[in-house]
């Protein structure tokens, strides 16, 4: 365990939460210095503390130790696992909280598999400002190809804006928490960023 990193996701987590030390501390009855020497990576959560410490800041304890949000290890049964399906005929987009077998315009549809945005050519940019995420892509917006819908998704909650050919990619979603952005391209598929 690397205690400057694990540090550094903590106080992120927390800040992302709207949460000071104190407010950890009281939760998990610390002190707050306790709660300050594991930011700066002084000291690291006593294993003991580990389980409720994820709790609060939403994530396992896997990724607490590796100070790091592991996409791929994510266990909890929320709207995060939420499945994308479009249809390439009509255009219908639908969303289900298990995998199902979904039908449109005779075809069956496959839930869209998401690419990690960063390591792709469809990356893009969020900035945080005064409770939003402000979303924004450098990506053409012709009729043939553009960027149909982009979404947030917490563990609770999801923000969904439909976008058409010409518009721009300047979008506002409310902050909401730990969560995943996707966009979603009609010629290049889904891609995925996690926040
Ligand atoms: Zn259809
Ligand atoms: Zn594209």
């Amino acid at each position: 365990m690397d205690c400057k990193k694990t540090g550094i996701f903590i106080k992120k987590l927390r800040t992302e939460k709207g949460m000071t030390q104190r407010d950890i501390a009281e939760k998990m009855n610390i002190s707050p210095k306790t709660v300050s020497k594991w930011e700066t990576g002084a000291g690291s959560p006593d294993i003991s503390l580990l389980r409720e410490l994820s709790e609060i800041l939403g994530v396992n304890i896997k990724e607490i130790l590796k100070g790091d949000a592991d996409i791929n290890d994510r266990e909890e049964g929320n709207m995060k696992k939420t499945k994308f399906y479009v249809c390439t005929e009509c255009g219908n987009i639908i969303t289900s909280a298990n995998i199902a077998d979904i039908y449109c315009c005779g075809k069956k549809l496959e839930n869209l598999q998401s690419k990690k945005a960063e390591d792709s050519d469809h990356d893009f940019n969020i900035e945080f400002s005064d409770g939003e995420y402000y979303v924004t892509m450098n990506h053409e917006m012709t009729k043939s190809h553009y960027i149909s819908f982009v979404i947030y998704i917490t563990s609770d909650k999801m923000q969904f804006i439909k976008l058409y050919p010409e518009q721009e990619i300047h979008l506002r979603f409310k902050k909401q928490g730990h969560g995943y952005f996707y966009v979603y391209c009609v010629n290049d598929g889904f891609f995925h960023k996690y926040i």
